[in-house]
This record gives C-alpha cells, sequence and structure tokens, in this order.
C-alpha cells in the first residue's frame, strides 16, 4: 500500500503521542499549529505553523495530507468544513460542531435517553432569575473551556451577579452533582458496530484538572456495562470514526451521568500506551487511516499521575525510575502552574 500521510490540527502533547503512534505504523504526520512553539514539532514529519483562520497555510497544510484529523475541538467549524471540501476530515466536522458547544452537546445526548447533570440555558440577564432549581451549580462557558477553564462555582444568585458575566458569549449553568466517582471510557469506532473499546477509567480531578487516573475503575457492575453501552451509543450515533472519549459522573446514589465528550484521543487514556496492546492514539490512526483494526488486549492494570506545572523538574532531573514505571515528557518550552508538563504511568 502506498504511503499515508496524515494531517493533525493542534500540536500539543495529544498531537505529540499521535505522531508517535503513526510512526509506528509507517504513517507520517504533518502537524498544523498555531503555536509556534508547539511540543508536537518535536514528533512529527513536518510542522506547519499557522492561524487557524489563515487561508493560504490552510490550503498549504491540506495539499500535503491524505487525511485530517485534529487533536482539540475547538476549530472554528467553517475552517474543518473547508478543508472536508478538499481532503476528508475525521471524526467528520459535524461532529465536532455539535460537541465543541456544551449546549448542543448535551441536548444530543439527552435525546439518546442518556442521563446528563440537569442544565439550563443563560443567554441574558433576565435568565439568571428561575434558577434556584440549578443551585448549587457550576456555570460554565458553552464553548473554548477545557481544564476547568471558563468555570465558576455558584451557589446563590448574588454568586452570579457578582460574576459581571460577558453576554456576547453564551453561558450554562449546570446542577452541581454530589460526586462518588469519576470514570471515562475510550473508544475507537472503525466503522458500522465496528469498536475497539477500553475498560472503564476511574479518574480524579483536583481544581477541575485531571490528576489521576486508573485501571480497574472500583464501580458496580452495572455501572461498568452501562458506561460502556452508552459510549457505544454515542459513537454511532455520531457515525463517529476514530477514538473518541466519554466523560461520566457518578452521583452518591450510584447514579450514572454522561458529563461531556471529546472528540479525540484523551488524557484519561494515556494509560492505555503502556497497558494495552494497542493505545488510544495507535486506535485513533488506525480508524482514520483506514489500517486494519486489531483487537483489544490488556496487557496491565495501571495507574497514570499528571505532571502539572513544576511537578515536572524533579522527573526531568533525576527520575530514578522503577521498571514499571514509564515517564512522557511534552517538552513544552514554558513552565506555568497548573500546566500540563508530562505524566508517569505506573504499572500495578
Ligand atoms: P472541562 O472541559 O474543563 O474538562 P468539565 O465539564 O469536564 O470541563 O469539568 C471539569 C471537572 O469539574 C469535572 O471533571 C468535575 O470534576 C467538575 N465538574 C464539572 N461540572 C460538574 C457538575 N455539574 N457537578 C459536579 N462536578 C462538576
Ligand atoms: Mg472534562
Amino acid at each position: 500500500m502506498s504511503e499515508i500521510n496524515l494531517g493533525i490540527i493542534g500540536g500539543g502533547q495529544l498531537g505529540s503521542m499521535l505522531s508517535i503512534a503513526a510512526r509506528k505504523l509507517n504513517v507520517k504526520t504533518v502537524v498544523f499549529s498555531d503555536d509556534p512553539d508547539a511540543p508536537a514539532q518535536n514528533f512529527c514529519n513536518q510542522f506547519i505553523s499557522g492561524n487557524y483562520d489563515d487561508k493560504q497555510k490552510v490550503i498549504n497544510f491540506v495539499n500535503h495530507v491524505d487525511v485530517v484529523t485534529y487533536e482539540f475541538e475547538n476549530i472554528p467549524f467553517e475552517t474543518l468544513n473547508e478543508i472536508n471540501k478538499l481532503k476528508p476530515v475525521l471524526p467528520k466536522p459535524s461532529v465536532n460542531r455539535i460537541i465543541q458547544h456544551r449546549l448542543a452537546e448535551k441536548d444530543f445526548v439527552n435525546k439518546l435517553n442518556i442521563r446528563t447533570t440537569r442544565y439550563v440555558s443563560i443567554e441574558k440577564r433576565s435568565d439568571l432569575d428561575a434558577l434556584k432549581d440549578f443551585l448549587p451549580g457550576i456555570l460554565k462557558t458553552t464553548t473554548l473551556g477545557y481544564d476547568g477553564k471558563g468555570q465558576h462555582p455558584i451557589s446563590s444568585i448574588e454568586d452570579l451577579n457578582l460574576l459581571n458575566l460577558d453576554f456576547t458569549r453564551g453561558y450554562i449553568l449546570e446542577k452541581l452533582v454530589k460526586l462518588k466517582k469519576e470514570i471515562s471510557i475510550i473508544i475507537t469506532r472503525f466503522n458500522i458496530n465496528k469498536y475497539e473499546i477500553y475498560e472503564p477509567i476511574e479518574n480524579t480531578h483536583e481544581d477541575q484538572i485531571l490528576k489521576h487516573s486508573k485501571i480497574p475503575a472500583d464501580i458496580t457492575e452495572k455501572i461498568f456495562n452501562q458506561s460502556k453501552d452508552w459510549a457505544m451509543l454515542i459513537a454511532e450515533e455520531l457515525k463517529y470514526v476514530g477514538t473518541l472519549c466519554v466523560e461520566f459522573f457518578i452521583d452518591r446514589n450510584d447514579n450514572l451521568y454522561v458529563n461531556e465528550v471529546a472528540p479525540r484521543v484523551h488524557n484519561s487514556g494515556h494509560l492505555t500506551i503502556n497497558a494495552y496492546n494497542v493505545s488510544q492514539f495507535e486506535n485513533h490512526v488506525r480508524a482514520v487511516c483506514r489500517l486494519e483494526q486489531i483487537p483489544l488486549k490488556k496487557i496491565s492494570n495501571a495507574k497514570m499521575i499528571n505532571l502539572l506545572g513544576d511537578q515536572i523538574s524533579y522527573y526531568r532531573k533525576d527520575p530514578k525510575l522503577k521498571k514499571n514505571e514509564y515517564f512522557f515528557d511534552y517538552l513544552k518550552k514554558e513552565i506555568k502552574e497548573k500546566r500540563k508538563m508530562g505524566h508517569i504511568t505506573i504499572l500495578i
């Protein structure tokens, strides 16, 4: 078969790990990022830097590739749609349009009869009145949030009034779930009813940022099965191609809720690199490049720890890793507080 050139929009750690996985499959990668310092340039075959709405740069990128995918969801729909007229974009741009908007995403999930948190759209000041039902809650911008950015815990209407909201943007207010646990499901869909699905991963967040992930998740058999069924239903309904992550909440009464869907590889799936025969990244490349689907096999239980901010410094100096420990440095130029700088996976 002739060589495949895979275009990846976005050059962060996910783009890096996709590039590493592609190399193993002899797929060449071209990363396009608006950050000239993007770490994925250390791992891809070719790197193009430019704004996502720079038509010339986008066309130059598209000319170098056979198929295009993306490592983050906040790419303008128009950009993806234009690219899709020239080369296939997978997952499809329409998937991204639903999922990059928290309201559209939650409406979509509810239509499938899958439980989400209770939520209400806030578009203008007068919407703030009838909100008591949704308190205590979390106010989120409908677009562009990640790692808890753009989120505010709200316990009273006064809290909301104090925020000075900018109503040129949309917001969603979600009722707070009394969390017992959070889990995620990573699934790679190849075609109609053709999937590889990883077992549920248990996640711990600190300050709304993922800190730890582990398998097996300590959950009931019912939740084990229901989370997988819901992830399959979502992937099938979206006619998704590639790796998708569904984040779930479990409340103190063992009710399962979909929190959000990520149309991409996901931080909680980093442990799949060492714990499975095929990682979430390799599976994504296999699916979007229409390569062979290989049955998943778990090799080991595992735990992943995110290294945020200057926690990376110790590992960069003298990590003293044991045989079952794997350290990944994302090679980000600048250390910033709470920035994801790297991770450790421990096979257990
Ligand atoms: P992000 O896009 O930043 O990942 P999330 O909606 O997943 O946004 O929120 C980040 C984290 O904040 C969640 O994983 C959870 O720990 C907490 N959180 C968010 N919404 C709620 C909620 N409605 N109830 C309880 N916890 C929440
Ligand atoms: Mg999240």
